[in-house]
């Protein structure tokens, strides 16, 4: 309980994610910092892929077509990125992604 390093919240958003869990193949579930429970569809989180290559940066057109995503395509590692966001790599080889916990809860109708 020493008070070393005590991360203050001043940019990231306050909430954060608690546990991740894989619900079936294709549903993967969070669990938040303030206790709300949010399901993901694995498949449809790979076609919102907000990386540069799925995005264009500029005009935030998709340059992904989404049907080019296989029903098959699986997260086959999820890591934290920092304290405000998910990188998900995919059976599909794909693991730019960096899912900001903002976007998470916007596509879960939370905040
Ligand atoms: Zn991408």
């Amino acid at each position: 309980m020493n008070n070393q390093n005590s991360m203050t919240q001043k940019n990231g958003p306050a909430v954060r994610v608690k546990s991740i869990s894989q619900i079936d193949g294709r549903t993967l579930g969070i669990t938040w910092t303030d206790d709300k429970a949010s399901r993901f569809d694995v498949v449809d989180l790979r076609r919102k892929c907000p990386c540069a290559s799925c995005i264009d940066e500029w005009t935030h057109e998709q340059i992904l077509k989404p049907e080019t995503v296989q029903d098959s395509v699986r997260p086959m590692k999820v890591d934290s990125v920092g304290q405000y966001a998910l990188s998900i790599q995919f059976s599909d080889g794909h693991k730019t992604g960096i899912y900001t916990f903002a976007m998470l809860r916007k596509l879960s109708h939370l905040n």
